[in-house]
């Protein structure tokens, strides 16, 4: 991937604040909707938080899908 391709990418995905993106970053400390300090990577502690922000989320709430 070239680097304005993948700057793009990142670039989209922050504005949206989108998957590691909205979360605080525990590395390098930068708030939800900004770009690592690293830039074109995303500290792998980033990318734990927000997996476990998401574990037990499903994309249909429980209760929704509950028969009555
Ligand atoms: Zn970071």
């Amino acid at each position: 991937m070239s680097d304005t391709v993948l700057d793009g990418a990142y670039e989209a995905l922050r504005l949206y604040r989108h998957g590691a993106f909205s979360v605080v970053c525990p590395t390098c400390h930068v708030p939800a909707g900004e770009l690592c300090l690293t830039r074109r990577s995303v500290h792998a502690g980033r990318r734990r938080a927000h997996r476990e922000s998401t574990q037990g989320h499903t994309l249909l709430p429980l209760l929704a899908g509950r028969p009555r």
